[in-house]
């Protein structure tokens, strides 16, 4: 007989443990083997699959009073979500900047559920893995050892930690007690490229979008260095403090790196805290090939990335790294009789973390990217990313010698912005039909590139951070935008 949750145990007490764990050996072997299955063949399924209106109805169901068992609640699941995904996991998934995920990853994220630790504080195993991965994370950037860290849920959380500390050591006042009113005006600095995440961080920070400088770009995409220092001069001489510099290693448009050597100079002849913003390039570095991008980061006071992107860990997971780990806790120290020092192995050991960012209670997140790197190792993952380098040179040069396909930005990277072009057609009716044929190819499902805007002009843009691809799937993405725009012209 199956073991329900909401039954009684001999002893008259409710608990949600089942008497016989039978039925979730069953259903944790049944549901591995699904998974399995999914991730096997999910080249032979559509990227997006659309939600049929029954299955759509269903979430609109109210919560169950009563207990359909786990067996049940895995069956719905398997029929009613597991079929459609958003399509990351798909080897012709090129949209945005997202992460392809990994066999070792769900295996990490099913064990760190089963421990269901608060990986806060306390001398477990769990805080001992953060940390290595932290170690891990810190030579890769190429940091000494005084740097430590967090991870969190993903760059945007990471930029605003980071940045909060910017803003706290440049400030001029004590922001933690005063307030960032009690400052006088405060500027921060960024390229125009500049992923907005960085905005919400100032919104947040009490700095406002205001406070944000866009420095102009060069034709490459990167910040310029002459500009930025200029800009800085200006704001001085107004008496506006400048609190930070935003650097970014790998912009989200067209992956462009700005001169981290460079703007560090800056950033110290002013004395000025330099974050970087490497949410898929700053590890970058771990093809040997693509070293020279991220040269200086090492120089960044703070640094943003992360793992669920190019490292391919399973979502949510991106961390922040301080160059000097002390002024990182020094920000987020916390004062509470119940969190005061206490001796325990419970209560104490080698790091708080719940003092180094936004969360108290936080789930044990290094346990998936401890499994990637362990299972993969970072050679692998170094080619991986050399590999998405590689294949998007082979798109890029497929797009040129296209005659009807015109590439509009640099791809010094992993990402290639190009539209189609019609003999005829004004910009303006370019930009609609590059429109309409990116929305009819995530409709059929075949190919998934996303958009953006460069120059004021609308274009197809993929972004290759996925294991899964092979080189003639980006021979299907050409035949598919051009047969797409045949149909449509
Ligand atoms: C994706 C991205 C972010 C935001 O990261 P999330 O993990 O989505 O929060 C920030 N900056 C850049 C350059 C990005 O590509």
């Amino acid at each position: 007989m199956s073991a329900r949750p909401d039954q009684l145990q001999d002893s008259g007490l409710h608990t949600l443990d089942p008497t016989s764990w039978d039925e979730f050996r069953r259903v944790g072997h049944e549901a591995v083997d699904a998974i399995a299955d999914y991730l096997d063949g999910v080249r032979q399924r559509p990227v997006c699959p659309d939600i049929p209106d029954d299955v759509r109805r269903r979430f609109d169901a109210p919560a169950p009073s009563a207990a359909v068992g786990i067996d049940g609640a895995y069956r719905e699941f398997v029929e009613t979500v597991l079929p459609y995904p958003h399509g990351n996991i798909h080897p012709r998934f090129w949209g945005w900047v997202l992460g392809t995920g990994s066999a070792a990853g769900v295996i990490g994220e099913m064990l760190s559920a089963a421990m269901n630790n608060n990986t806060g504080f306390g001398d477990n195993a769990a805080i001992h893995l953060e940390r290595q991965v932290i170690r891990w994370l810190r030579d890769a950037i190429g940091y000494a050892p005084e740097a430590g860290g967090i991870l969190v849920g993903g760059c945007t959380i990471a930029n605003i930690v980071g940045l909060a500390v910017a803003r706290n050591q440049g400030a001029g006042v004590d922001v933690r007690q005063q307030g960032v009113s009690a400052a006088g005006p405060l500027a921060v600095y960024g390229s125009t490229e500049t992923h907005s995440s960085n905005h919400r961080a100032l919104e947040l920070l009490g700095l406002g979008r205001d406070a944000f400088r866009a420095v102009g770009v060069d034709a490459d995409y990167r910040v310029r260095v002459d500009e930025l220092r200029a800009r800085i001069e200006a704001d001085v001489a107004a008496g506006i403090r400048p609190v930070a510099i935003i650097a970014t290693a790998g912009t989200v448009n067209t992956g462009a790196f700005d001169d981290l050597d460079a703007v560090a100079e800056v950033a110290r002849e002013f004395g000025i805290w330099l974050h970087v913003d490497g949410a898929f390039g700053a590890l970058a570095g771990l093809a040997p090939a693509l070293k020279h991008l991220t040269s200086g980061i090492e120089r960044a006071d703070s640094v943003a990335f992360d793992l669920h992107k190019w490292l391919h860990v399973p979502y949510d997971v991106g961390a922040v790294l301080v160059r000097d780990r002390r002024v990182h806790h020094d920000n987020y120290r916390m004062l509470g009789a119940y969190l005061s020092a206490f001796d325990s192995r419970l209560a104490s050991g080698p790091i708080n973390f719940m003092e180094h960012g936004l969360q108290m209670s936080r789930g044990f997140r290094a346990a998936k990217v401890w499994m990637t790197i362990k299972a993969y190792g970072l050679e692998t993952l170094g080619s991986l990313i050399a590999q998405n380098v590689d294949q998007a040179r082979y798109l890029a040069e497929r797009v040129d010698a296209h005659p009807r396909l015109e590439r509009l930005a640099p791809a010094p990277l992993n990402i290639v912005c190009c539209r189609y072009v019609a003999p005829g057609l004004s910009d303006e009716e370019l930009d609609d039909l590059n429109r309409r044929i990116v929305e009819r190819l995530h409709d059929d499902g075949v190919v998934a590139p996303s958009f953006t805007v460069l120059g004021g002009r609308f274009v197809i843009r993929a972004a290759i951070t996925n294991h899964r691809s092979r080189y003639e799937d980006f021979d299907l993405l050409i035949d598919e935008v051009v047969r797409v725009a045949g149909d449509l012209t």
